[in-house]
């Protein structure tokens, strides 16, 4: 298998130890046994790498964005040849199925190429002042970025975050989550063969609270991009905002997907298993983790999902099923907590729940008739736990939508085109898909209202986060 026997930090273009010579143990979720383990960095490993980007920064900023283009389509290619190996790397690192790993490594590769696209296209504006003036706006990268990371799409969330932090000139200092980082580490590696010069990409996995905190608080980061928990996010948007850094942050969501009488049941349907239960195990910030179904199609719905749920594989991530299993046990207590206070609230789920298996199994679990204001409704429970709820009229339909603390995403189904334009005017979310979930890719802007976040990845928007405007005005005349 793909997998070395130890793992390093990537600083300034070389494998290296941590300073403490620490390591933190990388556990199979599929086996619960030791995959491997990875040096464990701390302050003093992210001073370095810090310091090695900066070094390079003026370097990286000032070559011609065709070469940067040029570097970064490289990386794309090899990552692309390097697809089995980082999808194993992936699956046995987070126990998600092997084909949903090959396409979050196609993911990766797609950012790179797509940001390597509009490397060279990043431009600002002239403006009229009258004819005694020249005035126009330069876009300039931050500086030293730093990317904090989860672990239920290391590798995809990887691409979105560091290509467009490269391609506008920006250097970059990764913290992968502790749970997966090991396709971090590769992609690093992948990109340095590619010729990335020494410094412009460094990855230092670590604990949250060591790591992660010296990153996000440290004086000489330009600007951080978080992608994980509302909690920690609080936490890194005001270590950063201390020294004034530009921050972005892209938190959990509580996703309704939306059906109305008149929709395509069957697509409905489709949509909500793909958009829960065959995406990484419900382990998905845009999940679709609620299902609001108009009263007089519930009963229709349910019994074709519940059936359509049933036939889902469930097993260890390199046997490619359907679900896989969470990523450690302490999600799956989390989880499984959730579970436990459905069957309090509301008996046993109309399917699944958590069986005995070695590993971090839960199985697709339904609950019917949930009551709006519950925990289950609420709360991210973040695995393949879908509650359902049904509502009356569209009014009662958007009220549901919006009555939560997040708002990433919101998705509806009917063959009413203004009842859906309606629904996207009214909903508090920053991506509504319509008759399809996940529509869009790294060309969409994505991010959150509410407690879902501040700031958009992805699409030209990523590109306005990496960089700032400069005005500068002339008097041509004097
Ligand atoms: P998390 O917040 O625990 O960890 C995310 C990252 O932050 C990890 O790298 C972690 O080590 C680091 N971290 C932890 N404490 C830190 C601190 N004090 N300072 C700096 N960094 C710290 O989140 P998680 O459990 O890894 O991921 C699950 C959460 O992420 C869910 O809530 C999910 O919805 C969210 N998520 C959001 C998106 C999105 O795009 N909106 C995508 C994926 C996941």
């Amino acid at each position: 298998m793909d997998i070395r026997n130890e793992y390093r930090l990537f600083v300034d273009g070389n494998q290296v130890e941590s300073v403490t010579g620490g390591r933190l143990s990388i556990v199979n979720p599929s086996t619960e046994t030791e995959l491997t383990t990875v040096a464990a960095g701390d302050s003093r490993d992210v001073d370095r790498a810090v310091a090695a980007a900066r070094e390079t920064l003026a370097d990286w900023r000032s070559r011609p964005p065709a070469e940067r283009a040029e570097l970064l389509a490289d990386v794309a290619d090899r990552i692309r040849a390097a697809r089995t190996e980082l999808a194993n790397l992936e699956t046995l690192d987070t126990g998600k199925p092997r084909s949903q790993a090959l396409a979050d490594v196609d993911g990766c590769a797609r950012a790179f190429e797509y940001y390597a696209g509009i490397a060279d296209k990043i431009h600002g504006d002239s403006i009229p002042l009258g004819e005694e003036y020249v005035d126009y706006t330069v876009r300039e990268p931050l500086g030293v970025t730093a990317q904090i990371i989860p672990w239920n799409y290391p590798i995809g969330i990887f691409g979105r975050s560091v290509a467009p932090a490269l391609a506008a000139g920006n250097t970059a200092v990764v913290k992968p989550a502790e749970e997966a980082p090991l396709s971090s580490v590769r992609v690093a590696e992948i990109a340095a063969d590619a010729g990335l010069p020494n410094g412009v990409l460094n990855v230092v996995p670590g604990r949250g609270d060591e790591a992660g905190a010296a990153l996000s608080s440290h004086p000489d980061v330009d600007g951080v991009s978080f992608t994980g928990s509302v909690e920690t996010g609080r936490q890194v948007g005001k270590a950063a905002m201390e020294h004034l850094a530009h921050v972005h942050l892209e938190l959990g969501g509580k996703s309704p997907l939306v059906v109305f009488g008149d929709a395509d049941l069957d697509a409905a349907i489709e949509s909500a298993v793909a958009g829960l239960f065959t995406s990484n195990a419900g382990q998905i910030c845009s999940g679709a983790s609620r299902l609001l179904v108009h009263e007089d199609v519930h009963d229709a719905v349910v019994e074709q999902l519940a059936a359509r749920v049933e036939s889902l594989t469930v097993g260890p991530g390199m046997d490619d099923p359907d679900v896989g299993p969470l990523i450690s046990a302490d999600q799956l207590d989390r989880v499984a907590s959730y579970v436990d206070a459905g069957r309090r609230e509301y008996g046993a789920p109309l399917i699944g729940g958590v069986p005995d298996w070695t590993g971090y199994f839960v199985e697709p679990t339904i609950f019917d008739d949930v009551d709006h204001d519950s925990r289950l409704a609420q709360e991210e429970i973040f695995g393949p736990v879908l509650v359902v709820t049904t509502f009356a009229d569209e009014t009662e339909a958007i009220e549901l939508t919006n009555d939560v603390d997040y708002g990433l995403v919101a998705g509806v189904f009917t063959e009413d085109l203004r009842r859906a334009h309606r629904f996207a005017r009214d909903v508090h979310a920053g991506q509504i898909y319509v008759n399809e979930w996940f529509v869009g890719g790294i060309e969409t802007p994505f991010g959150g209202y509410d407690n879902s976040g501040v700031g958009r990845e992805k699409g030209l928007s990523a590109i306005e986060n990496y960089t700032q405007k400069k005005n500068v005005g002339i008097n041509i005349n004097r």
